[in-house]
């Protein structure tokens, strides 16, 4: 997980310090044809609602197969496709093959699924992302609560009034905002009382070792309550075992997102898992 290293300092190869920039270079150049060689798909993590355990919200996460440089993360080349622009490219392609998903998946008799789909803070300086939601949602007679958008901490970095008016754009249109990886940015508490949010998704760290740390123990309590206060839904991610999730339950955490509950999965085994 490239993003461990903390904000700003991804970390090309964690593991492997022998990459090249050559490899680099070829990540960079392949992934400028990866939509149209059709070498993306998405996968979907359910995440359960604690209350009545209910199957009902679904992240949304990209995976690249390529035939010169294999299978890779997108901790990996997410973060190349940001410095290089591309991003944007690979964004609106998810947002119309989440859409395309959900007409599908009401076609096959569920119509009361939530998906979440992360997209680059950056992509909220022009209105590129509003109108195309506007589209795919018009084209495929999508509720627009359907859809959560979620997007990191840096939204706040790179915050401008252009960004702030495309987030309450989005919302008014019906779709959810959410704020991924809390915590481990840049949040002030001054951004989020006044952010057009819906969902906290609280970061995977801060339940790594919830057994042992009361610091970790009081990070998680206090972050339920505060999003609670500002009328909001905690996620918590990365939930992996039982003390967790049994922490997470006591506290009225809402959802919950991770490995104990399912790895991100196929649509067709979520028509199984939520419908
Ligand atoms: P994220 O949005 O925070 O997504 C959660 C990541 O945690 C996913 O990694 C997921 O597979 C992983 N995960 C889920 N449950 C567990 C668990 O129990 N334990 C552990 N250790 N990990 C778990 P993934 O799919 O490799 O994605 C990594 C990051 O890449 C995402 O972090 C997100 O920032 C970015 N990303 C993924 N898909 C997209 C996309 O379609 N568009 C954009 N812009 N970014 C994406
Ligand atoms: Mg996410
Ligand atoms: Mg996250
Ligand atoms: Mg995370």
């Amino acid at each position: 997980h490239a993003k461990e290293k903390g904000p700003g300092n991804y970390s090309f190869y964690s593991d492997d310090m022998n990459q090249t920039s050559l490899e680099r270079l070829a990540i960079e150049s392949n992934l400028r044809n990866a939509i149209e060689n059709n070498e993306f798909h998405l996968v979907y993590q359910p995440q359960m609602r604690l209350k009545d355990n209910q199957y009902k919200n679904v992240e949304a996460l990209i995976r690249w197969n390529n035939s010169d440089v294999g299978e890779i993360s997108p901790a990996v080349f997410i973060p190349i496709a940001e410095e290089t622009g591309i991003i944007n490219q690979i964004d609106l392609w998810v947002i119309s093959q989440v859409c395309k998903q959900l007409r599908l998946w009401r076609e096959q008799g569920m119509n009361d699924i939530t998906v979440a789909i992360n997209v680059s803070a950056g992509h909220l300086i022009s209105d590129t992302l509003l109108e195309h939601l506007k589209k795919e949602i018009l084209l495929n007679q999508i509720v627009a609560r359907q859809l959560e958008i979620e997007i990191t901490e840096a939204v706040f970095v790179e915050h401008t009034q252009r960004t702030i008016e495309n987030l309450t754009a989005i919302k008014k249109i019906g779709a959810r905002i959410a704020i991924d990886d809390f915590g481990t940015g840049y949040s002030s508490l001054q951004y989020i009382q006044n952010f057009p949010a819906d969902t906290l998704k609280l970061d995977g760290m801060f339940i790594k070792n919830l057994k042992e740390s009361k610091a970790s123990q009081g990070i998680v309590r206090s972050t339920i309550i505060l999003a609670h206060s500002l009328g909001l839904e905690l996620v918590t991610e990365c939930v992996e075992d039982q003390y967790q999730l049994d922490f997470l339950t006591k506290h009225q955490c809402d959802l919950v997102q991770g490995f104990l509950l399912s790895k991100p999965v196929s649509p067709e085994e979520i028509l199984v898992i939520c419908k």
